[in-house]
């Protein structure tokens, strides 16, 4: 097998921003194989070097980059990875430490379903969601995960050691992305490194942990009000797919007397970050605004994936628990009752 390895290093750079027209091109970069050679022989490979930059946040299409083996994005200032990473198949190795993550895309999860491909993720330290809980739980918890009887928590399909832990209240938002029901969301201050406070943390409260019965009790997530919950996009959300479509001349003059204009440009942010329409991680339509969303706790222990044996300690098993963000583009998309 032919190795052809793209390097491309881009740290100290002071960098702020990168756009999707800069990362576009990296894949034509590598090409197809060359016409004497088939893909058997031809094995390409891109390894993006980022880190000690000052990045906000990164494109969703450097995820789409079909030959991207190793990233880098250790110490820049990121607040949010997209949801594309789950398209990163090729992916062997990872840094994200040294960033301002309180979670990761719940599609991280597509990576570890590919057998090993993935082999390495640095991602402390960040600022974390942690979740509320009484610790002699969760000890036990991790403990039982490391003895290996508590096999109820593994989740098919993953032939990684990847557990589900629990997760948060739901977050249910009204049509314009405003919280009517559930816990905020812990801020982080600007400053590297500094974690949000205790007070904003404890208002997170992770719920339903437990062995194998992971079904929440008699009160399960419900929407706010009366109102039955309903799949059905919104007014609100058709008119801003559409006015996300529009060129940035258009979308200006359409906004210049609109009191919904917070709302659009903060669902702006959020197209032009993932470079696409977000995915309802429930039901798997595409939208604008979430209406829903909760953060799950996993254990994700890869690092040792060729160790054989999980030599884990309980240190390390905390170090291995991820917070991922799930959303929902409707007030029905909620967790299921079985995990
Ligand atoms: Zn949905």
């Amino acid at each position: 097998m032919l190795e052809v390895l793209v390097l491309i290093t881009l740290r100290c750079m002071n960098l702020t921003r990168i756009s999707s027209d800069t990362i576009k091109p990296l894949n034509s970069l590598i090409g197809p194989s060359p016409s004497f050679l088939s893909y058997d022989v031809f094995e390409p490979k891109l390894e993006l070097y980022l880190g000690n930059n000052s990045l906000r946040q990164i494109p969703g299409r450097m995820f789409h980059l079909e030959h991207l083996t190793v990233l880098s994005l250790r110490n820049n200032q990121i607040k949010e990875i997209p949801q594309a990473m789950g398209r990163a198949i090729n992916l062997e190795q990872l840094n994200i430490a040294l960033n301002g993550l309180r979670w990761l895309p719940y599609e991280m999860l597509t990576l570890l379903r590919v057998p090993r491909i993935i082999t390495s993720i640095h991602r402390s330290p960040n600022s974390f969601v942690e979740p509320l809980q009484s610790s002699k739980q969760s000890s036990k918890l991790i403990e039982n995960i490391i003895k290996g009887t508590n096999v109820g928590l593994a989740v098919r399909g993953f032939p990684q050691k990847v557990y589900y832990l629990g997760r948060s209240h739901v977050r249910f938002m009204d049509v314009e992305g405003k919280l009517m029901k559930g816990p905020e969301l812990p801020t982080v201050h600007d400053e590297r490194g500094e974690q949000f406070s205790k007070k904003d943390d404890s208002r997170l409260i992770m719920r339903f942990i437990g062995g194998v019965d992971m079904a929440p009790p008699d009160d399960g997530p419900n929407p706010p009000g009366n109102r039955p919950a309903s799949y059905a996009p919104s007014i609100h959300e058709m008119a801003t797919k559409k006015w996300l479509a529009a060129s940035r001349a258009e979308q200006e003059a359409r906004t210049e007397h609109d009191n919904l204009k917070n709302m659009l440009f903060k669902a702006r942010e959020v197209y032009e970050m993932e470079d696409a329409l977000r995915q309802c991680t429930v039901c798997q339509k595409e939208f604008a605004i979430a209406r829903t969303e909760w953060i799950e706790w996993w254990i994700i222990a890869i690092n040792d994936i060729d160790s054989g044996e999980t030599t884990m300690d309980p240190r390390d098993a905390i170090e291995d628990r991820v917070p991922l963000m799930r959303r929902g583009c409707s007030w029905r998309c909620v967790p299921s009752r079985e995990q």
